[in-house]
């Protein structure tokens, strides 16, 4: 078992959304906030993992592309041509017919940036993640909360698994156990974590749950918050998951690989 981590590039955040929607009485005050915020964090890294298991090569994210934009966040991306996920994959010696499925943890632009150079039968999403933005109305914000390619439509999975590690359902990704999606919703309606089972210890790739393990800590909401209190269940159940000794490495966190 394997994981490496790679990022297409880097981003920076304006201070202002890392305190999260609840704090600014919703979206659209956080989005008064973030305009009148003159400061950008340090760059970030946008992680994309490569996952070896025994039978499968997968894909965890795809990180964002050259010319991706921030909206109404305000992020700044810094994406070379030859920081894409293909390029990046490339300098690992792989191309995207090397992997044999991406999972996706959530449809933000810096997650399905690299998606293009996937057929979409073996790219999968939670349900919960996909419905909201295949159809109408949702469809026609899909260019701000869902920027894959167009008519791209990726495979869909329930969460028909059994409970596990304090999650109420689970869905096996591979089907020795060894890699698990886990619901963490809140974040986006569908967002997903993928519990990664090595000898060595349980690693979480995390998504965008919390943007590091601090405020993961302290149980803070940052960023765009879809349902308050499906993110604060999920803050939770994730913390104790931490707390029992698995790996917790977010997206953007530079320190995660570190913790593998
Ligand atoms: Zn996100």
């Amino acid at each position: 078992m394997k994981i490496v981590g790679i990022s297409t590039g880097t981003l920076q955040l304006k201070p202002t959304f890392l305190e999260g929607s609840p704090s600014h009485g919703g979206p659209f005050g956080l989005i008064r906030g973030i305009a009148r915020d003159p400061g950008f964090t340090e760059p970030l890294p946008m992680w994309a993992w490569v996952v070896e298991t025994a039978t499968e090569r997968i894909l965890v994210d795809t990180g964002g592309s050259p010319g991706t934009t921030g909206g109404v966040t305000r992020t700044r991306f810094n994406i070379a041509q030859n920081e894409s996920l293909v390029c990046e994959l490339a300098r690992l010696h792989l191309k995207p017919g090397d992997i044999d499925r991406v999972v996706l943890t959530h449809l933000h632009g810096d997650h399905v940036g690299g998606l293009a150079a996937f057929d979409p039968q073996r790219v999968w999403v939670a349900k919960a993640e996909w419905e909201p933005v295949a159809r109408f109305p949702g469809r026609l914000m899909r260019f701000m909360t869902a920027p894959v390619p167009r008519g791209f439509a990726p495979r869909v999975f329930d969460f028909d698994g059994p409970p596990l590690l304090g999650f109420t359902a689970s869905w096996p990704v591979t089907p020795d156990g060894s890699v698990v999606a886990l619901p963490t919703p809140g974040h986006s309606p569908g967002h997903t974590s993928y519990l990664v089972r090595r000898p060595e210890g349980d690693v979480l790739l995390a998504g965008d749950v919390t943007y590091e393990l601090p405020a993961l800590e302290c149980q803070r909401e940052q960023g765009f918050i879809a349902n308050v209190e499906k993110h604060h269940d999920s803050l939770r159940r994730v913390l104790s998951l931490a707390k029992s000794g698995v790996a917790y490495l977010p997206s953007h966190d530079p320190s995660a690989p570190a913790r593998l």
